[in-house]
């Protein structure tokens, strides 16, 4: 029988759920068991697509083309397997269907209702998700927090779970104890109304994950655990760690798997893998840094910079770092203040690589193409996804092809020199779905890789699968000129002969790469990106350039005389 794990937010948002659950989920596969991880959203929105990063973080995009939450990508990359569309729902996503079957009149005449059709429909999609994935245990990590209203038509579909079948269904909670500065104590009182909040909805938790700044102490477990009514053994310490992939080895320091086995009465059905605490000792070793700009517009939310919109890109070069050797020293740069003060491009200098992101819309565009081009002349190892991969195609067609004024439709729908452009089906498309939902090339896409670039020798095959989420294409029409001038388009899908990746010659530049897919969403720390790798090796290989004395680097570089032969 499958077992089914929720967890779900006490206290305040924030707290890490999602990294918990993929910790558990990791856990358990660790000891022999297939897991699969569902996320539920309590958002109207049937799908993140709509959510504006800077409040909900980044969308990711599984491999069957849905737009999910970023936690769907924390469990592929602590799962190291792909997550389908199935795993991924909405209160809105819920209601649509329900909503769907009444008006197909597959209720025969029933009174639909909110209670029971609502947490029925959620039940039948976890079952669906643990069956397609073949699993022997679904996580379920329930969004926002216990005690709000919307939510709760979700904990009623666990709670109903429960009821059919006790045995199989065990709730966690993530609750966050503070440590108040001028009392210098830990506090239990917010778990303890969470506890309470929880019970109000007829579940009582059966495991207590302690967030914390610092880890529990023994006296305040035994106050948990009688408050709150769990054994003291189920109440697991999690304090702050530096980086997350040290949550699941933490974990196991209070034996979270044998807590979760003996609940379900089962054993481990191996020894622990060690795969994951050598990926967190080499995250450890690596201690050279890379410095590495990240150019984007979505971090500042009031007086606050979070980092969240870019995740999959983060943690991207995380896994290329450590298995490079090397530790990354990331800064986010505002794209627009390099509008306002074009003097402060200077400053890129500082960095071993850049990377210009996925975005949508005019603002910072320019800033963008500034930065790009700032890199492409002074040889910064470069990453363009998605946009900055069609930012950096304008860049080189307005410096470099002199088609002043080249840019985007996107941006100028008027413009002389529509480098970057929506493809007729997609016009088409836009038209008959009236509105921009649903309009975007969206999922896992193939792509022929080049003999002899940079990207084939990367990757190691020609031919690659990767993931997609825009709506405008490279232009062919002007595929010639800029090759003339230079560019290498290195990557072609096949179906439809749209340009998928470009670069420069590696003797004009030492990595300067861009891809129209998001090639961040398949990175896993024991399979770091290809691409990600090369960009981080080049970026490696600048420090040293920097290290070495001018005689010797003069001496790598092909002199002047031999350039001539
Ligand atoms: N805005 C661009 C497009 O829709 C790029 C999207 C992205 O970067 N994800 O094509």
């Amino acid at each position: 029988m499958t077992k089914y794990i929720f967890v779900i937010g006490g206290v305040m948002s924030g707290v890490g759920k999602g990294i918990a659950t993929a910790s558990i989920a990791r856990i358990l596969e660790d000891r022999g068991f297939s897991v699969t991880a569902c996320k539920i959203d309590p958002y109207i929105n049937v799908d993140a697509g709509t959510m504006n990063p800077t409040e909900h973080g980044e969308v990711f995009v599984t491999e069957d083309g849905m737009e999910t939450d970023q936690d769907i990508g924390n469990y592929e990359r602590f799962l190291h397997k792909n997550i389908y569309k199935d795993n991924y729902m909405t209160t809105g996503l819920v209601y649509q269907t329900v909503i769907n079957r009444e008006r197909n009149l597959e209720y025969n005449g029933k009174c639909v209702e909110v209670v029971p059709h609502i947490p029925e429909e959620v039940i039948s999609r976890i079952e669906r998700a643990g069956k397609k994935a073949k699993a022997e245990f679904v996580m379920i990590e329930v969004g926002g927090t216990v005690g709000e209203y919307q939510n709760l038509l979700f904990l009623e579909a666990g709670r109903m779970m429960k009821l059919r079948n006790p045995g199989d269904v065990m709730f966690v909670l993530v609750s966050y104890l503070p440590v108040p500065q001028k009392i210098g104590e830990m506090k239990t009182k917010p778990t303890q109304y969470a506890v309470r909040a929880l019970q109000g909805a007829g579940i009582q938790p059966d495991m207590i994950l302690a967030r914390s700044i610092v880890p529990l102490d023994k006296p305040r477990k035994e106050k948990i655990s009688v408050f709150c009514n769990i054994a003291p053994d189920c109440i697991i310490s999690a304090p702050d760690v530096k980086s997350i992939y040290e949550v699941p080895l933490n974990f196991e320091k209070d034996k979270l798997s044998e807590q979760i086995l003996n609940k379900f009465n089962l054993k481990p059905k191996k020894k622990a893998d060690l795969k994951w605490r050598n990926f967190y000792d080499k995250i450890k070793k690596a201690k050279k840094p890379v410095k590495i700009a990240i150019t984007g517009k979505y971090f500042a939310t009031g007086a606050f910079t979070l980092s969240d919109s870019y995740i999959s890109v983060i943690e991207a070069i995380r896994h290329a770092c450590a298995n490079t050797g090397v530790h990354p020293k990331i800064e986010w740069l505002d794209a627009e203040s390099y509008e306002k003060n074009p003097a402060k491009l200077k400053e890129l200098k500082n960095f071993d690589g850049i990377i210009v992101p996925g975005g949508f819309g005019s603002r910072g565009i320019e800033g963008k193409i500034k930065v790009i081009k700032f890199a492409r002349e002074n040889k910064i190892p470069f990453l363009g996804l998605c946009y900055g991969m069609q930012l950096a195609t304008i860049e080189f067609a307005r410096s470099v092809c002199a088609l002043r004024g080249a840019n985007t439709t996107e941006v100028d729908k008027n413009t002389k020199y529509p480098i970057i452009d929506l493809l007729p089906d997609q016009v088409q498309n836009i038209k008959s779905h009236k509105n921009l939902g649903g309009s975007m090339r969206l999922g896992a896409y193939p792509c022929e890789l080049k003999k002899g670039t940079i990207v084939r020798d990367a990757y190691g095959q020609n031919l690659i699968m990767e993931r997609h989420r825009h709506r405008y294409e490279f232009n062919n029409d002007y595929c010639d000129n800029l090759a003339n001038n230079g560019l290498i388009f290195s990557g072609i899908n096949p179906e439809k002969n749209l340009v998928e990746i470009i670069e420069l010659k590696k003797n004009v530049h030492p990595f300067f790469v861009g891809t129209q897919f998001h090639p961040e969403f398949k990175s896993r720390p024991f399979e770091p990106h290809p691409l990600f790798v090369e960009f981080i090796k080049s970026a490696t290989h600048t420090i040293l350039n920097k290290q070495l004395p001018i005689r010797l680097l003069s001496l790598r570089g092909r002199s002047p005389r031999q350039s001539r032969n």
